[in-house]
């Protein structure tokens, strides 16, 4: 019996996809950073590229599960992620960051209707209020549990929940921040999303970019890993135009602006034939390499691991016996309890090995710079493309 489940992308329908077996092994994170079982489905579309959870039956009673659940930013206190420079040096929240690239490009009205799709805690609309003054604010989410605070937020004029439908008026600016990874039939949702915009309005959307951090493909409840390419060409499905596209402003994510396509071209698309599926193999390698070193680095125990994230959860989910502790330079991290051990500070650690699991640069450069910091040893990963191929 063939016990392969059936996937079609969710994006472009195919059913020609390839299934990251490997995969199954990793333990899972939920994207507020809990850590999840393993026996995950990853798989990679053939047709459009899209790399992607299979949507099936589990995912769809796991994802049900994860958010009965939800705690978004739990690790900083209910804090609002901070964008950290080239030093890690903490500068500002994520909000004001994206808020700041768009700026930049576009010249904001002073007055309008901001509508925030996904508001959770409310930390956009909160930071639209500061910085746009003169607009009438809008929030929408699934649930209620925000709406008593969402709705004393300064100029927020009403808070809707549940369905998208029940979303009322046209509004000149929309975000979507860290909404769409989420979203099973984005194609659909960004079409419903259009009918809500102005016709000189613009869709703000804020994604994890799958090329600069391989940790997003562990988060149980991202269904799509976008790369630049794959969402602009799902915006154009969806009958929007890229305005522009950031892959700098915020590390390690992508900011992008839409639209109202030209009607003539809406629903074609041009994909690129790069191959996403090399990456996806290496970033998979990349990351047994990181379980492995971690075996050999962590066999004795009473070991730290730097940042209290995604990489973190994960490696506690996968090695609890091994990791005493956490170390963070956000002092909002600092001092709390992440996924069961305590967050240090750098200065409160001595004499003890921390491995720095990030991707890219980020890592070398934690781990050059702390290494001998109170007689500690700070072990960076490789990069995703240094690790061979099976
Ligand atoms: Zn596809």
């Amino acid at each position: 019996m063939n016990t392969m489940p059936k996937c079609n992308c969710h994006i472009c329908k195919s059913s020609d996809v390839t299934m990251m077996e490997v995969y199954k092994e990793f333990s899972r994170v939920t994207s507020d950073c809990k850590p999840w079982k393993n026996s995950g489905c990853l798989v990679v579309c053939n047709q459009c590229h899209a790399v992607q959870k299979c949507v099936d039956e589990t995912f769809l009673k796991e994802v049900e599960e994860i958010y009965g659940d939800y705690d978004a930013y739990y690790q900083s206190g209910g804090k609002e992620q901070v964008v950290f420079n080239e030093g890690n040096q903490a500068v500002k929240v994520r909000s004001l960051s994206i808020l700041e690239a768009v700026e930049k490009k576009i010249s904001m009205a002073a007055n309008g209707r901001f509508l925030d799709i996904g508001c959770a805690n409310g930390n956009m609309l909160e930071t639209v209020s500061m910085v746009f003054p003169g607009w009438e604010l809008f929030g929408f989410d699934l649930d209620e549990k925000n709406k008593v605070s969402i709705e004393s937020i300064k100029n927020v004029k009403h808070y809707y929940s549940r369905k998208i439908s029940h979303i009322k008026g046209t509004y000149d600016f929309i975000s979507m921040v860290h909404v769409l990874e989420h979203i099973p039939d984005p194609e659909n949702y960004l079409a419903k999303v259009r009918k809500l915009l102005c016709p000189e309005g613009r869709l703000i959307i804020e994604l994890p970019n799958i090329m600069e951090n391989p940790f997003d493909l562990l988060i149980a409840d991202h269904c799509t890993h976008f790369t630049e390419e794959r969402i602009v060409g799902l915006l154009k499905r969806a009958g929007f135009k890229v305005v522009f596209s950031d892959s700098k402003s915020i590390p390690k994510e992508l900011t992008l602006v839409a639209k109202f396509c030209d009607t003539e071209s809406v629903g074609e698309e041009i994909v690129q034939g790069k191959n996403i599926l090399t990456y996806i193999n290496q970033c998979m390698n990349w990351l047994k390499d990181i379980k492995n070193k971690m075996e050999r680095i962590g066999k004795n125990g009473d070991i730290g691991i730097f940042g209290a994230g995604i990489a973190s959860a994960w490696l506690i989910s996968e090695f609890k016996e091994m990791i005493a502790f956490c170390v963070d330079e956000d002092k909002d991290k600092v001092g709390r309890i992440y996924c069961g051990i305590p967050v240090l500070h750098p200065e409160n650690v001595y004499e003890k090995t921390v491995f720095v699991p990030m991707p890219f640069q980020g890592s070398k450069k934690i781990a050059d710079r702390l290494s001998g910091q109170n007689g500690c040893r700070y072990i960076g990963t490789s990069n995703p493309g240094d690790i061979n191929l099976d």
